[in-house]
């Protein structure tokens, strides 16, 4: 039978406010353990809730972002469940009364064509603390850190819109460039920063009923969480091909073989308005001033970028695709580099030479001003491609100007026709087979007899300067 899955994410961002949800501990759980804690954040009995306002605002305009209807009225309930990593019994979440409801993005599926995949809700929710599994000699033992404890949340439910691996990576990775370029977050899978669940059900093609979910967790990255939704797939139909009924349950995906397991069954347990933090209402006025908050995003970008700097919309695509990508981009023009140059030269040698070195571009030791330095040096002719090649790296690792790095190391390009003339003239003599080969209608001699000029010049010679002589003097 042909079947067609019926795919919903809910996937938890970590904000990157400065303190945590509910007291002013610092927001890092990367210290050292059980650094960042105080009486709130490790749920002693009788400490009060204080909520940040802060939170609300990352939360608000992430919420926004996804183009969700702001709640007036919003509340926090507790989400009971009992676990060493939880030792108050609940998880100060929003079941009730979330933040926001009914937003949307947009995606490109498999053929091309916009999709919008709706969002049910986005709601605000605290971490729990982080267990640490370790063996102290022979025995197993596990520690509690609490510096993930009580830092922010928000839950982005989507609705069960998605059919494929591909929607439910494109969709993963939409809901991310847009949270990453109002600065609520950094949404990494890789480092923790956003986690997707997927629920997932088969029904047959065409039909709209909807059967027994199963949940897949423990994806560490987008890749992971197309190719376990695919596992996922191939594992129910043969189930129900079986005959076998798919009950209720969670499963982890298991990177290393490459396959779903059952981890347990599925428990829910009950949510109810949590007392100690006040209803949150959001007046008009404030929302207002969320909203004017919201930087240029993305399609907007793509369409002005290829107006004002004639971009074709694959590069206006690319250059958009990161708000800080975008900055540099546009702070190198600034500078007065051709448009097509600088887009260019950063993503075939600027950005590769950051994965290299582990560098953000944001926090890039080459800063966009220093980078232009070096495009227009290359744009006037005072260097050739490869020498900007050289300096560029050479950039990374000291403090000096491009200029400085020229003239240090004798990177200047050679475009004086006498001198360039007379290097030309040694290379014919030291070559007559070459000359005879192009004589004879050999085109291949010529770029040959470029690339000796190129290399008694140690690389310095104009190139373009070399040929035009070289066809001179051939004739
Ligand atoms: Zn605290």
């Amino acid at each position: 039978m042909d079947y067609e899955a019926v795919i919903g994410l809910e996937i938890h961002v970590q904000l990157n406010s400065e303190t945590k949800m509910f007291c002013d501990c610092p927001n890092r759980p990367g210290d050292d353990p059980n650094q960042n804690i105080c009486p709130i954040c490790l749920w002693l009995p009788g400490a009060i809730p204080k909520f940040s306002h802060e939170v609300l605002e990352k939360a608000t305009l992430a919420a926004l972002v996804l183009n969700c209807d702001i709640q007036q009225h919003n509340a926090f309930d507790q989400k009971v469940y009992y676990y060493p990593d939880l030792p108050k019994g609940f998880q100060l979440s929003q079941f009730h009364k979330p933040l926001a409801k009914d937003g949307w993005v947009e995606i490109t599926d498999e053929d091309g064509t916009r999709k919008k995949i709706r969002i049910h809700q986005v709601h605000m929710e605290e971490d729990v603390a982080k267990l640490v599994h370790e063996i102290e000699g022979r025995m197993p033992i596990s520690l509690v850190d609490f510096n993930r404890a009580g830092t922010p949340l928000i839950e982005i439910v989507s609705e069960p819109d998605i059919r494929t691996p591909h929607e439910a990576m494109e969709y993963i990775k939409a809901l991310r460039t847009q949270i990453r370029y109002v600065g609520s977050a950094e949404c990494s899978m890789e480092q923790g920063t956003m986690r997707v669940d997927a629920n997932i059900s088969l029904r047959p093609k065409g039909m709209d009923q909807f059967n027994t979910k199963v949940e897949v967790k423990n994806m560490n990255s987008i890749h992971n969480v197309g190719d376990a939704i695919a596992y996922e797939i191939y594992r129910q139909a043969e189930c129900l091909n079986g005959g076998e009924a798919i009950v209720l349950h969670t499963r982890l995906w298991d990177p290393e073989k490459r396959v779903t397991v059952s981890m347990r069954g599925k428990f829910e347990g009950p949510c109810i308005p949590d007392p100690s933090v006040p209803q949150i209402v959001i007046s008009d006025e404030w929302l207002r001033e969320m909203k004017s908050r919201l930087p240029e995003m993305p399609h907007q970008k793509v369409d002005r970028f290829m107006g004002d700097y004639s971009l074709p919309t694959d590069e206006a695509v690319f250059m958009s695709s990161e708000r800080d990508l975008s900055d540099y981009f546009e702070t190198v023009i600034k500078q007065g580099v051709q448009p097509r140059t600088a887009v260019h030269w950063i993503a075939t040698q600027l950005l590769p030479s950051l994965k290299d070195r582990d560098h953000r571009i944001a926090d890039s030791s080459v800063g966009p001003e220093r980078f232009a330095a070096l495009l227009k040096m290359l744009e006037n002719d005072r260097i050739n491609a490869k020498s900007a090649r050289e300096v560029l790296s050479k950039l990374f690792d000291s403090e000096q100007t491009p200029e400085e790095i020229i003239n240090t190391f004798g990177y200047t390009q050679v475009s004086d026709t006498t001198e360039l003339e007379a290097l030309i003239d040694r290379v014919l003599k030291d070559n007559p087979a070459a000359i005879e080969d192009f004589r004879n209608g050999t085109e291949k001699a010529l770029g040959y007899l470029v690339g000796q000029a190129m290399r008694t010049s140690k690389g310095k010679a104009n190139p373009k300067i070399v040929r035009d002589i070289l066809i001179q003097k051939l004739k």
